[in-house]
């Protein structure tokens, strides 16, 4: 007390330093030394505010510097498939898959013949062995890509009927309705937010009807005085159902016993399944068509597909992904809180023997907007007091928590087990109260 020495201000580098130093330097080659000064200046002043250690300066400049591309960060949330975050994490495998088709391949060439082959028929393979309920399968962007094909080529001139319930809006601003009506179809609205009936669907169907449209709520969730009709009974109806399903589930999940999977809604009668793949399947960015042949074939061939083409890592991160399912996602989805339970203790432990003091508090984690809203699962996470959420943010690693109630809660459900250090040393240097 009253050592000025011993003020952690008075330890603040001095700019030049800073500047000398090898990752700096070659961060000013690369970006321009007046914005790597600029961020030296602002790292200095977060550690005579006393908000970051002297020590961390350095790390904090370089991390406040426009990285080339996005950064990798640890999903410390709790929620499984955050859209802000990249929603799924590719396993290992889809990784590997990725690297090795950044060079050339062979997406559209038949080694054996040395002719043009289908473009992705690995993954295209894969799929269709996924799902065998389906006639056949196709893959473009996203999911709202595979909604804008199936009615541009199903419905462009025709009406798309659908429940007043099921008009979502999928985020960003961006809304379900809009997207259907930009291919030039028409939205015949049926039924209330609430309520709608089998009689609804059936008094808007005529020669008009391109198909119908049911919508899987995977971002909310309505109770109370509900109805809605299931595929099941749409498809009684004498004309294409077209499911979009949303969250990417092939097949049943018993955690998610809400969340509609392709295969039983194929079975169910919907002449086509539409889903993402970068939600419960746990793959890369993807729009997956799943249906009837002659439906497929006809979207296949439509030009608008060609606009709506993936690229060839795509392609290899959905077949890896296919061929082992163990991916992240699944793994957070599962996660037996017990098993992360003993994962925070030994964090909170760890951070004690260093002089940092933390509580294990119950979490509820979350699926996100991936789909399963009304769901949560049981989970630990590490709280500490709200002022880590700024520096934890801003590191590097970057670690993402959420902020509860003044507290900043850092839930390992989806962090990888071997990064449970690299969580313990980012807490570490955010400076203490002391
Ligand atoms: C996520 C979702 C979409 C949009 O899919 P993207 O892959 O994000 O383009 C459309 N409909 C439903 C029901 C969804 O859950």
């Amino acid at each position: 007390m009253g050592d000025v020495a011993a003020d952690p201000r008075r330890r603040v580098p001095r700019t030049d330093a800073l500047l000398a130093d090898p990752r700096l330097a070659a961060a000013a080659t690369a970006v321009g030394r007046d914005r790597v000064k600029a961020a030296v200046r602002r790292a200095q002043e977060l550690a005579r505010r006393g908000e970051i250690t002297p020590e961390a300066v350095r790390d904090a400049a370089l991390a406040a510097l426009p990285a080339p591309g996005p950064r990798a960060v640890l999903n410390a949330t709790g929620v499984v498939l955050h859209t802000n975050l990249g929603r799924a994490a590719l396993s290992p495998a889809a990784v590997a898959a990725v690297t090795a088709a950044a060079g050339h391949t062979d997406v559209e060439l038949d080694l054996r013949t040395g002719r043009r082959a289908r473009r992705g028929r690995d993954a295209l393979d894969a799929l269709a062995a996924a799902v065998p309920a389906a006639g056949a399968v196709h893959v473009v962007n996203n999911g709202a890509a595979a909604l804008v094909l199936a009615a541009t080529a199903l419905a462009a001139d025709a009406e798309i009927v659908v429940s007043r319930g099921e008009l979502v809006e999928i985020g960003d601003g961006f809304r379900l309705p809009d997207l259907l009506e930009s291919t030039g179809a028409r939205l015949r609205e049926v039924g209330t937010t609430n309520r709608t009936t089998l009689d609804d669907y059936a008094a808007a169907l005529g020669p008009r009807t391109g198909f119908v449209l049911k919508v899987h709520p995977s971002n909310f969730r309505v109770t109370g005085f509900t109805s809605a009709v299931p595929v099941r009974r749409l498809a009684t109806l004498g004309v294409p159902v077209v499911a979009d399903i949303g969250s990417g589930l092939l097949a049943p999940d018993p955690l998610l016993p809400d969340e509609p999977d392709a295969a039983g809604t194929l079975r169910d009668g919907a002449a086509l399944v539409t889903a993402s793949g970068d939600k419960l399947l746990g793959g890369p960015q993807a729009g997956l068509l799943l249906g009837a042949a002659d439906l497929v074939e006809r979207l296949r061939r439509h030009p608008l597909a060609r606009a709506l083409r993936v690229d060839k890592l795509t392609l290899a991160a959905l077949a890896a992904t296919l061929a082992d399912p163990a991916t992240p996602t699944r793994a957070a989805l599962h996660a037996d809180a017990d098993a992360l339970r003993e994962r925070v203790e030994r964090l909170r432990d760890g951070l004690a023997a260093d002089g940092c003091k933390a509580e294990v508090v119950p979490a509820g984690a979350v699926v996100g907007g991936g789909g399963a809203p009304g769901v949560e699962l049981a989970s630990w996470a590490l709280a500490l007091p709200e002022r880590y959420a700024e520096p934890l943010r801003v590191g590097d690693p970057p670690v993402l928590g959420r902020v509860v109630r003044g507290r900043l809660l850092l839930d390992l459900r989806c962090v990888p087990a071997d990064a449970d250090d690299t969580v313990r040393a980012a807490v570490l240097r955010v400076p203490g109260d002391g």
